[in-house]
């Protein structure tokens, strides 16, 4: 009984955090939904939910997701160290009690151990804070792109002329040099800095989770063929008859006699399928040079052009929507209006550099001639060109998430070194 309450309580707790997740003003998700949608689920909420409670809710979820605080790295020590209680505590006496022989403490305390370690320098190392001191240094390891990165662009905030693949985060309100994404649970952004870490502590959680299951699986068919319980029968309370066990029974009866295991192997099991798909992402964007932040301003861009395709499908005005800077070389100039541009020349673009020779459009290809930059180049490249811009093959890719700083030279190496804790903005 006392499991089913614990039980109970977990799902009402978790239901009452999503809520709130999703019904914060400052959330993603609810963003994405359909204004239709999002009318009739606040009507909901505010009809049922007390306005002391949600405006309670809404403080306390911005507090914790939206800025700096230590609330989820406490959630992530008492999941572990609760998961790893049980694992001591339940499973492994029924493991040493069959197999005596075998020592079944090792694996999960190396496992333990290295996500620990792991844990704390994600935690700890700067992610790639942007300073006036190692602006320059740091902009001469990538070049923009163009597209999603721009030569020249500014920080509102830091003031600092950016460095390619840098973002601001408005958590930690500081730019971070190969930005990835702001991690909750480590309290920290992921940048050029810690990546290097956070990669070890996705995988040895992953690899903690999964042994964890498999030892708790190990220890149930252990116990379920030591008392041969599906050689045996149940009484059927309707009928009375003696019925053989079946797999659904069977989980039922060790779910009665071992609450605590069966509870932590179905939780495991559940986060080795999310944990997984969330390491698998990670690791496919370190071996293509690519981070989250990229893979988001790629598909915004995608997005952006998608629907500005269709909403000039036909008339190809659109493309030409800026006929300044054009060079008269030689010949007659004439200049059209954007319409008769468009009629004249549909779905062509007019680009700075571009000439008007006797009537005709003649696109500025000298390359060499420095009149059309890198960047001007590589703004009209696709989007598939556009996702492996940073990609140098797998080895060079590892190294430089492994070794981030092997690009500079001795002096300059490790242009950033641990989070000052008075840097730490609460909000
Ligand atoms: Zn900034
Ligand atoms: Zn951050």
């Amino acid at each position: 009984m006392d499991f089913v309450f614990f039980f109970l309580g977990y799902i009402g707790l978790f239901s009452v955090v999503s809520l709130f997740v999703l019904i914060s003003p400052s959330s993603p998700l609810l963003t994405r939904l359909s204004n239709w949608i999002k009318t009739c689920a606040l009507k909901v909420v505010y009809t049922v939910i007390p306005n002391i409670i949600l405006t309670w809710g809404q403080t306390a979820v911005h507090y914790v997701f939206y800025t700096r605080n230590h609330v989820m790295q406490l959630v992530f020590g008492v999941l572990v160290m609760g998961g790893n209680a049980i694992l001591m505590r339940d499973i492994l006496p029924l493991l040493y009690i069959f197999e005596p022989d075998k020592n079944h403490l090792l694996v999960p305390m190396i496992f333990l151990f290295s996500n620990a370690a792991a844990f704390h320098l994600s935690c700890s190392v700067d992610p790639g804070r942007i300073t006036r001191q190692n602006v320059s240094v740091l902009a001469s390891l990538y070049e923009v792109d163009g597209k999603m990165y721009k030569s020249g662009t500014e920080c509102s905030t830091c003031k600092l002329v950016k460095p390619a693949r840098s973002k601001h985060c408005s958590i930690c309100n500081h730019c971070i040099h190969r930005f990835d994404h702001h991690c909750i649970w480590t309290n920290n952004c992921v940048g050029a800095g810690n990546l290097r870490f956070f990669l070890p502590f996705l995988l040895t959680l992953q690899a903690m989770v999964i042994n964890g299951a498999v030892m708790g699986l190990h220890a149930m068919v252990l116990y379920t063929d030591h008392l041969k319980i599906l050689d045996t029968g149940y009484v059927d309370p309707h009928t009375g008859q003696v019925l053989p066990i079946t797999i659904p029974v069977l989980i039922q009866h060790l779910f009665m006699q071992h609450p605590r295991c069966v509870f932590l192997i179905s939780s495991l099991l559940m986060l080795a399928v999310l944990l997984g798909l969330f390491t698998i992402y990670h690791l496919y964007l370190v071996l293509h040079n690519q981070t989250t932040n990229e893979r988001y301003k790629m598909s915004a861009l995608t997005n952006a052009v998608t629907s500005s395709n269709n909403g000039t499908s036909g008339s190809g005005v659109a493309h030409c929507s800026n006929l300044t800077g054009v060079t008269p070389i030689g010949g007659a100039v004439k200049t059209l209006s954007k319409e008769q541009w468009g009629a004249q020349h549909p779905r062509q673009c007019m680009k700075v550099g571009d000439t008007i020779r006797n009537g005709k459009h003649r696109v500025n290809n000298n390359m060499d001639g420095g009149r059309k930059t890198q960047e001007e180049k590589l703004s009209h490249a696709s989007d598939e060109e556009l996702s492996c811009f940073y990609n140098k093959g797998v080895w060079q890719n590892l190294k430089e998430v492994f070794l981030p700083w092997s690009g500079l030279d001795r002096k300059t190496k490790e242009p950033y070194g641990a989070v000052p804790k008075k840097k730490i903005k609460r909000q």
